[in-house]
């Protein structure tokens, strides 16, 4: 039988990256974020490190879609084919889909599931505002919550991409460029819904008993 493969989408701070994780522990499966592996990228000191870094970080907008599935194309196919893949964050528009589309078969990995996490725009911004992360893990944290990383002792700061301005930017690139590509795939069966203001325990509850 072929090793699941999952696609996590929703607006961020409705926790996506939490339940892949998760999901990819319990489960055993990996996962590929898009968005550690473009910030790993422009950590580089390499002139793609130092675009990626002006994309993401400064200004807050999606890279080239071509560059994206470039990233994850690579990532997937050196995965043994037996195993469990959870995609976080891609694709992400209707341009990443097509060009993931014309990918994937090529992947040999057979067909993929969509768990959608829906929340609302209100709680998203609540979210996102109060987000710090963990300068050496990436781990994600509400700020005041701890005094620094759980999971390596790192340090925990605000992603310089969490400014209002850039989170509502990055929300209303969501319902423009996002959705449109959700419905696509709504329209071909492979989307599972569930609401992301439930606690994280119940989420991942509600995700597992959709997927079996
Ligand atoms: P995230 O960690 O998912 O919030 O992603 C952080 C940033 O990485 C985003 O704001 C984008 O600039 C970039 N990014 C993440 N995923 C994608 C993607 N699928 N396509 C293009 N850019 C992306």
């Amino acid at each position: 039988m072929n090793a699941l493969n999952l696609i996590i989408l929703g607006p961020q701070g409705s926790g996506k990256t939490t339940q892949a994780e998760l999901l990819a522990k319990k489960l055993g499966f990996a996962l590929f974020g898009a968005g550690d592996l473009l910030r790993e990228i422009a950590q580089e000191d390499t002139e793609l490190g130092r675009a990626v870094h002006h994309t993401i970080n400064l200004e807050g907008r999606l890279v080239q879609p071509e560059l994206i599935s470039q990233i994850i194309k690579e990532k997937v196919e050196a995965l043994p084919k037996d195993r469990g893949l959870i995609l976080d964050g891609y694709p992400r528009t209707l341009t990443q889909y097509e060009l993931f589309k014309k990918f994937w078969p090529e992947t040999g990995r057979g067909d993929y599931r969509v768990v959608f996490i829906e929340l609302s725009d209100e709680e998203a911004l609540k979210r996102l505002i109060r987000r710090v992360t963990c300068e050496k893990c990436g781990a994600i944290y509400i700020e005041g919550t701890m005094e620094k990383c759980r999971k390596c002792g790192g340090r925990l700061v605000r992603r310089p991409d969490d400014t209002p301005e850039a989170i509502q930017r990055r929300l209303q690139s969501f319902y423009s460029e996002t959705m449109p590509m959700i419905r696509a795939m709504d329209a071909e069966g492979k989307v599972l819904r569930t609401d992301g203001a439930a606690s994280i325990d119940e989420v991942n509850r509600n995700i597992l008993a959709k997927l079996n």
